[in-house]
């Protein structure tokens, strides 16, 4: 079944603001909410589409991702990440270590059946820099309950059915009596499922699921950062006795880079000079995450001076334009000299001296300041 667009849905275009998504959202629930027309299916689709519509469009990653990417950028968790699965030949193995939290895992909407919905699962994946500034495709490998083959998630062995618990009728709930009160409790023989097996399948015992390790394909979008996350839709542990399963949340950190770090969408460096080169000015080579560029620096460059490389840094996932590449200069003090190069600098040092221009641009401001701080404490 095709979705229909989510700003058709809600009678919007596509600069609507969030008031006026909010003014439209309530006008479409008044008008089609279950309440108000009783039994009418095509009236309960609209209620349910437009409130699908809304929860992705007043979120504002959610309605980027949607903006860019359809119907799969707002499942994939607000990231666009259309989480690809599937035959993934040659790529790095790279096994996170996981974490079977459980989200909103538990009991289903309503009902006591005995269908649960399995629980949400989240893996921690580790990326370099690289990956994910330009995007991979990882395998991890997922420890999870899946539906069990044996029974087909019934939990009853193959040709049997799961019969009516006897203590509580079915009901899954039973009375008792306890001087004045009466108390309804959950049915102790079938734990409120209504249900027993009386003939449970072997190879789950009756849970309807087993543990497995499954490998997934997780196609990470280029531009992701530390603290993002992709949706799985249903890959999640499956649910029990027969439940619809919980999603996979891949929650992506970015190990620390030996020579960028990240900010935003712009990536800082430090480039070592030496004092000749920031004197006389040149040409340096500057890393970037795919290769060299040339930068040129002025002479009289002083430590510490930031060079910004404009679009050399990362394109955000929910796009927009690249971050740059700020290259700070550090003017570094040589080391290891000769007794030669110690007499050559000692000479410059003379000369320097003798010239009577001023070549420390901060010194002298330096020295009025710590001048003014000394007499400010004699005070
Ligand atoms: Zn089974
Ligand atoms: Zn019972």
């Amino acid at each position: 079944m095709s979705k229909r667009d989510y700003y058709e849905i809600l009678e919007l275009t596509r600069n609507a603001s969030d008031a006026e998504l909010k003014k439209a959202y309530r006008r479409l629930a008044m008008k089609y909410h279950p309440d108000r027309n009783p039994e009418d299916q095509k009236a309960e689709e609209r209620f349910k589409e437009a409130k699908e519509a809304y929860e992705v469009l007043c979120d504002p990653r959610k309605r980027a991702a949607y903006d860019q990417f359809g119907h799969a950028g707002a499942n994939a968790g607000g990231f666009g990440a259309g989480g690809g699965f599937g035959a993934g030949a040659g790529f790095g193995d790279i096994f996170g270590d996981i974490f079977g939290d459980i989200f909103g895992g538990g009991a289903g909407r309503g009902g006591t059946g005995r269908a649960q919905r399995g629980a949400d699962l989240r893996y921690n994946l580790e990326l370099s820099l690289e990956d994910a500034v330009f995007g991979t495709t990882v395998k991890i490998r997922v420890p999870t309950f899946v539906v069990c083959t044996g029974c087909g998630g019934s939990g009853a062995r193959k040709g049997s059915q799961p019969s009516r618990c006897g203590t509580c009728g079915g009901h899954g709930q039973v009375r008792m009596q306890q001087g004045f009160f009466s108390i309804q409790q959950t049915c102790p023989h079938c734990r409120g499922t209504g249900t027993v097996l009386d003939d449970p399948c072997p190879a789950c015992r009756g849970g309807g699921r087993v543990q497995e390790q499954k490998v997934l394909s997780v196609k990470v979008p280029p531009g992701v950062d530390s603290g993002d996350r992709i949706r799985l839709s249903g890959e999640g542990e499956a649910g029990e006795a027969g439940g619809p399963p919980g999603d996979l949340y891949v929650q992506i950190r970015v190990r620390p880079h030996p020579i960028f770090s990240r900010e935003g969408n712009d990536l800082a460096c430090d480039v070592p000079i030496s004092f000749v080169a920031a004197a006389l000015g040149g040409e340096l080579e500057v890393p970037t995450l795919d290769g060299r560029v040339a930068l040129k620096i002025p002479a009289e460059t002083q430590s510490g001076r930031l060079f910004r490389l404009r679009g050399k840094g990362v394109t955000p996932v929910r796009g927009g334009p690249a971050g740059d590449l700020l290259a700070r200069v550090i003017v570094e003090t040589p080391v290891n000299l000769t007794t030669r190069q110690e007499e050559l600098l000692r000479e410059f040092e003379g000369q320097v001296r003798e010239g009577g221009t001023r070549h420390s641009p901060r010194e002298s401001t330096w020295l009025d300041g710590v001048k003014k701080f000394f007499e400010n404490m004699r005070l």
